[in-house]
């Protein structure tokens, strides 16, 4: 199977703005950022979807959460920011690899389109 767009970032193979990386995940700058601040937070074990998620995931989900707030505090979110995580077609998924979209830097509106 060829490789996703993020993870050829993750194996450094095409540029990316990284904000965080430790040995389990990525955060990089959406190339085109919906908001002032648009950073994708992905785990680097290639799991396609919310829906691929098991069990075995538990802990990094969790860890990939921590990692979100960490990277809000340090791209100064103070005013709050939302979190998305397209999930299939009808939610628009474009890329197969699990990714967080962080946003903030401009008040949002509710319901989402
Ligand atoms: P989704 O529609 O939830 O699958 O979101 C995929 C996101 O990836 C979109 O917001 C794209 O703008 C973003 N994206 C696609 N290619 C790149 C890339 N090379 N670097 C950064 N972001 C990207």
């Amino acid at each position: 199977m060829s490789k996703t767009i993020f993870q050829k970032i993750i194996d450094h193979e095409i540029p990316a703005d990284i904000v965080f990386e430790d040995d389990r995940c990525l955060a990089f700058r959406d190339v085109s950022p919906q908001a002032p601040t648009h950073v994708l937070v992905i785990p680097k074990k290639p799991i396609p979807s919310v829906d691929a998620l098991g069990e075995e995931d538990a802990e990094l989900l969790g860890h990939l959460w921590l990692v979100i707030r960490q990277v809000a505090e340090q791209l100064e979110l103070t005013n709050g920011y939302r979190v998305v995580a397209n999930c299939g077609a009808d939610a628009g998924q474009e890329v197969p690899h699990l990714h967080f979209h962080l946003l903030g830097g401009r008040s949002m509106t509710w319901p989402p389109g």
